[in-house]
């Protein structure tokens, strides 16, 4: 129907994404229109989230209390044009116990997630019906213009607009794993599966990958009772850097007085420029280059994008996403103990051992071999949608009908800069949207909360706005 708002909109996924997506669409279904504006219609929105749980996802719904946070409470707001909302109810539930500045528990956050959502969807309001479905999307047809999702009950949702908020997968395996030693708990292929308690009984640990996820396994582990050495290794061998007071910083240049078409090379020519001006202070610049990064990405052709991930991803990752210094603390001690040692190169395979596996490191000073009780796959999420495809069958569904295409980097699904989705011929999917980490590879810097508030207040406008 033209000029008409959508009548229903369909969330797939209720992670912290998919949640918040509901919450700004709630918000924006209930606001009084201006003269100008068309009179809202009733809403229904159908929010499908597998299991239980809504707006925690593996991040927020960890159990550990030591797994924290890696933005200070004070820019945790899910609210864009709130930014202490997350930091008051901190203070409301928590009081005298948090600063500002220090980085809370994540099972906290999930916390805050769950209380709005269960206060947003309870307000009464005659324009919105808000509906959640705990099950899994297994497809989606097009049918007159509409989506049609079916759902692993069998049950099928029907709706005018359908945001894919799926997050993030399971990481792919680096090396070739047999299926015992998965059964028999020697290789674990998702960090986040809840069954491998047992840490007290392994001897040494194997963590493929040296990034946040991998601190977290060596936070949790510790927790369980394990008392092992634990050996990291990642193709660029660094460790997230830890987290300090940024200065105030201000770059000297404006994003529209940038060529259009920008090498890596030159991006890279620009942050040393700016770290120059700024007297080394890194975290201040990486501070100021954030909100502009989007949008400095667009400007890299392809070419230039895979040479920034393949180049400068890794040192770039490691700055920007950070962790809280009682973590670095920890990882620095395990490390002067020797307890904790980070190998620079590619695990090449993996045998059966004694006891446990052997694993072959192609390391940057010689190969090396490990003997181990565990592996844990730490490598980060799975964004190869071909791959995706064939364990999911959503994904599947809307590949073989060319409803989405992966982008072109296979960093997640093509779409235009403000998540709608493009079909398989390029064209935009009046239909269909996404946010979050999809969007990796259009946006680059879009899977932490203040990016991801911001996808979301601006999605819900664009989702209700009449075509
Ligand atoms: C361990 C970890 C820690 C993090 N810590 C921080 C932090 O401190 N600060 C920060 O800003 N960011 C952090 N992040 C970034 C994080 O990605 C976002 O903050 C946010 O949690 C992402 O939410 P999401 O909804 O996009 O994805 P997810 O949390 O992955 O949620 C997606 C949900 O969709 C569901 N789903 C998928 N497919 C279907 C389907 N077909 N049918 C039904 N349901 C489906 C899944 O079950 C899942 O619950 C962290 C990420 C991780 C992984």
């Amino acid at each position: 129907m033209a000029n008409t708002p959508p009548g229903s909109v369909a969330i797939i996924g209720g992670g912290l994404s998919g949640m918040l997506t509901a919450v700004h669409l709630i918000r924006v279904a209930t606001r009084p229109p201006t003269p100008a504006q068309t009179p809202s219609v009733p809403l229904r929105i159908f929010l499908i989230q597998e299991g239980p749980d809504v707006g925690l996802g593996v991040a927020y719904g960890t159990p550990f209390p030591e797994h924290l946070l890696n933005v200070p409470a004070g820019g945790m707001s899910v609210f864009p044009r709130d930014p202490a909302h997350f930091w008051r109810w901190l203070q409301t539930h928590y009081p005298g116990q948090y600063n500002a500045a220090d980085f809370a528990p994540r099972r906290l956050f999930g916390q805050y997630a769950r209380d709005l959502w269960e206060a947003t969807r309870r307000h009464p309001s005659a324009l919105v019906d808000c509906v959640t479905c705990h099950d899994r999307a297994i497809s989606l047809t097009m049918e007159a213009g509409r989506a049609r999702i079916g759902l692993r009950s069998g049950q099928t949702v029907t709706a005018d607009r359908v945001v894919l908020a799926l997050g993030n997968y399971p990481p792919a395996n680096p090396v070739a794993v047999e299926e015992e030693w998965v059964r028999k708990g020697w290789y674990c292929p998702n960090p986040w599966d809840p069954r491998y308690q047992d840490a007290g009984q392994v001897g040494d640990l194997l963590l493929i990958g040296s990034g946040l996820t991998a601190l977290d396994m060596v936070v949790a582990y510790r927790k369980r009772g394990f008392r092992g050495t634990v050996h990291l290794v990642s193709t660029h061998g660094l460790l997230p850097r830890v987290h300090g007071a940024p200065g105030d910083y201000a770059l000297s240049f404006r994003e529209d007085e940038l060529p259009v078409a920008l090498s890596a090379g030159a991006l890279y020519q620009l942050f040393k420029q700016e770290l120059r001006r700024a007297g080394g202070d890194w975290r201040a610049v990486i501070g100021a280059f954030r909100p502009l990064t989007p949008g400095l990405w667009r400007r890299m052709p392809v070419a230039e994008q895979q040479r920034f991930l393949r180049r400068l991803a890794p040192w770039w990752n490691v700055h920007r996403h950070r962790v809280a210094p009682s973590i670095h603390a920890l990882v620095e001690e395990l490390r002067a103990e020797g307890r904790l040692r980070v190998w620079k190169g590619r695990v090449s395979s993996l045998r059966r051992g004694a006891d446990g596996l052997v694993a072959e490191i192609s390391a940057a000073g010689g190969p090396q071999t490990l003997a181990v009780q565990r592996v844990i796959n730490c490598t980060g999420p799975q964004s190869d949608y071909r791959q995706i495809a064939r364990q999911d069958a959503l994904v599947a569904s809307l590949l073989s009908q060319s409803l989405v295409r992966p982008d072109p980097l296979w960093a997640g699904l093509d779409a235009l800069p403000n998540g709608q989705l493009r079909r398989a011929d390029g064209s935009p999917s009046p239909t269909l949207f996404t946010l979050g980490t999809p969007m990796r590879g259009i946006l680059f810097e879009c899977t932490s909360v203040p990016e991801i508030r911001q996808q979301a207040a601006e999605l819900a406008e664009r989702l209700l706005r009449p075509d």
